[in-house]
């Protein structure tokens, strides 16, 4: 009941788009994630040349990061100002190409080929599209899915990983009577429902 006040609520894709186009990106940290890097050997658990998920990416530089040890990271990102900033905020020349399986949707590659992101909705990708994953790092993701979206997203998740893999995620703990979210208060026993 306590989560009440932000059930029904929606942040449509326009809204997000409008986010970027605004520079209303509070979200973006430019240091990287110190949860990542305390949690980064539960993540690995000693493996190299992982696969690594960015669900709902962003911009976030630690894309950068993994990639940089190593690993083949891939991301989705409905806004393209947001990847196109993820490249040249690196300098990371990249291509651009069409995803045949989703109309309308592109694929942002790093030259060096170890970075892809997708440019579309996460509800258009499928293990047959982007294969699966070892690892994923969900920090802004399943608090920022509309909270009617929270199983839909759950699934799909469970969908692209590998039965190895380890999925780091992020919640944040406040009282969602006094805020409206994004992002939205996922309690631990919803986290337990969705995930098992
Ligand atoms: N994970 C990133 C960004 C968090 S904000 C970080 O840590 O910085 C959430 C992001 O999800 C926004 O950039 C928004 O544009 C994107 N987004 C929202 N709905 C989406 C959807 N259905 N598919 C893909 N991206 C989405």
């Amino acid at each position: 009941s306590d989560v009440g006040s932000q059930k029904d609520r929606v942040v449509t894709e326009e809204e997000w788009l409008e986010k970027w186009e605004m520079g209303n990106i509070r979200f973006h940290k430019e240091e990287g994630h110190p949860l990542l890097q305390k949690y980064l050997d539960v993540l690995l658990n000693g493996r190299s040349g992982l696969r690594i998920f960015f669900p709902l990416c962003g911009k976030a530089v630690e894309m950068k990061w993994l990639a940089d040890m190593g690993h083949s990271v891939v991301g989705v990102e409905i806004s393209e100002q947001a990847v196109k900033e993820f490249f040249s905020e690196h300098s990371l020349p990249y291509c651009e190409e069409p995803v045949p399986e989703i109309s309308g949707a592109k694929m942002f590659q790093s030259t060096s080929g170890n970075i892809s992101l997708y440019c579309c909705s996460i509800y258009d990708l499928s293990s047959s599209i982007v294969g699966k994953f070892d690892g994923v790092w969900d920090r802004g993701a399943l608090v920022a899915v509309n909270p009617c979206d929270r199983q839909h997203y759950a699934s799909l998740m469970i969908s692209l990983v590998e039965k190895n893999s380890s999925y780091l995620l992020v919640t944040v703990s406040y009282d969602p009577n006094k805020h409206k979210g994004p992002p939205f208060y996922v309690p631990e026993s919803e986290i337990k429902s969705l995930f098992g």
